[in-house]
């Protein structure tokens, strides 16, 4: 059955593939093969290292770089042969890109312009998109006129004003100062619902990311490493790779052994052990498992339906960060443990001094187990 367009993807994308020929005559396969569907009124990020091909899959769309190798359909359409212009898609970039001699209504107004829309409903709609930005009242200044995070809101504006079916942007806060962006991040969470139309977000922030999306793609060397929603992401990373490259974590690797029941311990390398619930038949013996540092707690809980473990070591470095405790502990081992603790837990830290002896327990269920 053919899906109806309310559910159909927006943008579909099949073995799409780019190389590229430095000039050291080198191949760079800036995308290897991606797969990949963004839904109507989904906000998808693309995440990853610089150079990971997040730029360049978001000019495949948009029709400025074309495919070596596969497909990308647009509500349905085929876009290999469509030149930008005649796409149903607009890009918001990190230098707003605004034509420096013209008022923001001109700027805003500019592609309806040269599709010969009406004068009146030209301004009607300009005046519409500066409403939906916050911007209404500055169609007669100039670009120059206005701060970062105005122009980037003109820009916005000028994105939307004739109602893409996708909206794509590169990058579109990282020239804003950290309180601006936590704003615009708002903001454009906000505006993208209200829009209801599919947003894809190039971004090298992962904390961005998490806040912004609701599916996050992570990339790097040109394929999707992981796709899944901010809590998938995070919690569950399915390789190495995006355990280290999303927010901090503790990395244990070793060989699994029974231990008690459903429990089984991580024999590592130096002598250490990790307790966790074990996981399901059929895993491989040597594994590599992941503990987040806000994992950790000094009280251990005492009612607590779950089973906890422990971790002793030597306090070898603490920073009070404002809500969280950061410390490093350094196991008998020499193994450092990265915790983050708050509340009564970071209170119960403040006291202690580098150098004491501090046990660190954790959840039996919280280690995860990322595959060999
Ligand atoms: P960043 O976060 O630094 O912007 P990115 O993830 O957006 O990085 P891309 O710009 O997509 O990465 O580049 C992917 C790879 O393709 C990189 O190795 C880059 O050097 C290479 N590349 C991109 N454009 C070209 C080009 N025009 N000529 C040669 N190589 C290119």
């Amino acid at each position: 059955m053919k899906p109806s367009s309310a559910t159909a993807p927006v943008v579909e994308i099949r073995r799409a593939t780019k190389r590229f020929r430095t000039p050291e005559g080198q191949t760079v396969h800036a995308l290897a093969g991606i797969d990949l569907s963004v839904n109507p009124n989904e906000f998808v990020t693309l995440l990853g290292p610089s150079g990971c091909g997040k730029t360049t899959l978001l000019r495949t769309i948009s029709g400025f770089e074309a495919l070596d190798d596969g497909s990308i359909h647009i509500q349905g359409r085929a876009m290999n042969h469509i030149p930008p212009h005649s796409r149903p898609v607009n890009t918001v970039f990190q230098n707003y890109a605004l034509f420096p001699h013209l008022s923001v209504g001109d700027n805003v107004g500019y592609g309806l312009a040269v599709r010969k829309v009406p004068r009146r409903e030209r301004e009607m709609r300009v005046g519409e998109a500066l409403e939906m930005v916050g911007m209404n009242g500055m169609q007669q200044r100039s670009p120059g006129q206005l701060s970062g995070g105005q122009q980037q809101r003109v820009a916005l504006a000028r994105a939307i004003v004739n109602r893409p079916a996708l909206l794509l942007l590169d990058e579109p806060l990282s020239a804003l100062d950290r309180h601006l962006r936590q704003t615009m991040q708002r903001e454009l969470k906000s505006l993208q619902s209200e829009l209801g139309i599919a947003f894809v977000f190039v971004t090298h922030d992962q904390e961005e990311a998490l806040t912004m999306s609701d599916r996050i793609v992570v990339l790097n060397g040109g394929h999707i490493q992981q796709e899944g929603s901010p809590s998938e992401i995070y919690n569950r990373p399915v390789n190495t790779f995006v355990a280290e490259f999303i927010g901090e974590s503790n990395r244990f690797q070793g060989m699994l052994e029974p231990f008690d029941g459903q429990f089984s311990r991580l024999r590592l390398e130096d002598g250490d052990t990790l307790t966790l619930m074990s996981p399901a038949s059929g895993a491989a013996d040597a594994l590599h498992v992941m503990l987040r540092p806000e994992q950790f707690c000094v009280h251990k809980p005492t009612e607590a339906a779950e089973e906890y473990a422990s971790l002793c070591g030597r306090l070898a470095q603490k920073a009070f960060v404002g809500r969280d405790m950061e410390i490093t502990l350094e196991t008998a081992s020499g193994r450092p443990i990265k915790a983050a603790l708050r509340g009564h837990d970071s209170r119960t830290l403040a006291e202690r001094n580098v150098g004491d002896e501090v046990t660190l327990w954790y959840a039996t269920s919280a280690p995860h187990v990322i595959a060999a």
